[in-house]
């Protein structure tokens, strides 16, 4: 068997990292941490390396660091902010006491790209991509990521070496390995998953934009990268956050396809600054589908939403504070331009049907008083 001693294309390096201290002649070393450079900044092993780290990797698994440092996250993803990536305890959350946690990758998975590793005869490893918060989707196998074991619901797992085979990730509750699928995904209609590629659609130009490059414009008319990567921060954050109760406006956006074979629980609203960095796959997949209606206006051609749900951009001023969405608004160039002119179209349509419906109020009120 390979023992794949470099990382593998699209593995984080602390996967490879993990595997590599696995092998029968690797090392038990310390797990790799987030340090802060004399600047003050995290450095975590897959965001933002230190040299020092690269170096010790590179000379105990004779791999050139040069490799290693080219196989970051943020060397594949140029446009990379840490609001987009997920933590399970994030560098914003962290104080400045030396008995702080250290920032900590949150790991989601694809059960299909587990599978392939394990037909294939290959170590399992973590994808790059799965630690990417602004997607829900393998967009290899089109395929719902998961972030908690399908058989008991643990969201603790770790690596395996079988007595016979390559590497596997298994659920330490129940033991199951976690390339095997959830049966309710495997059984998806053609609905769901029409509404699956909508989001993959979606979450493909927030890729492209990652890497720095310009959104298809088909898609996304006179939008740019960054703009796109606001929208989705600014978005996800204004659908979570609410000033009036616990209620979160994420809520009126109800997409059944995102969670296939579970009801969608009730989200609460929070104040956390970048949702989407924290967020489980279930509220993560929601803020992205709903994001996705808003902003590609994909009610028109696909319907994401549930039945019986208005058209997600009118829904989206109904629900959110107007103050909150006029404020991204004002800020020159932060949101595209195609998008704060269909806003202003929907208010302005908004405004005129309130008006004929009170019109009609007032002729009914006179017609009753001749009667
Ligand atoms: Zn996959
Ligand atoms: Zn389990």
């Amino acid at each position: 068997m390979r023992t794949h001693r470099e990382p593998l294309p699209e593995e984080l390096l602390t996967s490879w990292f993990a595997r590599r201290i696995r092998d029968p002649a690797g090392r038990k070393l310390p797990e790799p941490k987030a340090v802060r450079d004399r600047a003050g900044r995290w450095r975590h092993p897959d965001i933002l390396p230190a040299r020092g780290w690269l170096r010790f990797a590179s000379q105990h698994f004779d791999v050139p660091e040069v490799q290693l440092a080219s196989h970051t996250v943020t060397r594949r993803y140029a446009a990379l902010t840490p609001e987009l990536v997920a933590w399970s305890c994030s560098p914003a959350d962290i104080g400045n006491s030396p008995w702080s946690r250290l920032p900590k990758l949150k790991i989601c998975w694809c059960s299909r790209c587990l599978a392939d590793d394990f037909a294939a005869g290959r170590p399992a490893h973590i994808r790059q991509d799965w630690v990417i918060a602004a997607i829900g989707f393998c967009h290899h196998h089109r395929w719902p990521l998961e972030d908690r074991c399908n058989a008991c619901g643990s969201s603790v797992w770790a690596f395996r070496t079988p007595a016979r085979g390559a590497l596997r990730m298994v659920c330490t509750a129940c033991w199951r390995p976690l390339e095997r699928s959830f049966p309710p995904a495997l059984e998806a209609s053609n609905a769901i998953r029409h509404c699956w590629e909508a989001v993959i659609a979606f979450e493909h130009q927030i890729m492209t934009a990652l890497r720095g490059k310009t959104p298809d414009q088909f898609c996304l008319n006179f939008t740019s990268a960054e703009q796109v990567l606001r929208e989705v921060r600014d978005i996800s954050g204004l659908l979570i956050s609410s000033d009036r109760s616990d209620w979160a406006p994420v809520n009126a956006f109800p997409c059944a396809a995102m969670m296939p074979g579970h009801r969608l629980p009730e989200f609460h609203s929070t104040d956390a600054p970048h949702p989407l960095a924290s967020a489980r796959i279930p509220l993560r997949r929601s803020l992205l589908a709903a994001t996705c209606a808003i902003v590609m206006d994909a009610g028109s051609d696909v319907a994401l939403l549930d039945p019986g749900v208005a058209p997600a951009i009118e829904t989206f001023l109904s629900r959110v504070e107007g103050a909150a969405i006029d404020s991204f608004i004002a800020a020159p160039g932060r949101w595209s331009p195609s998008l704060i002119q269909r806003i202003a179209e929907t208010r302005r349509a908004t405004r005129r049907s309130a008006s004929i419906a009170r019109l009609k109020g007032c002729i009914s009120a006179i017609d009753r008083a001749f009667a």
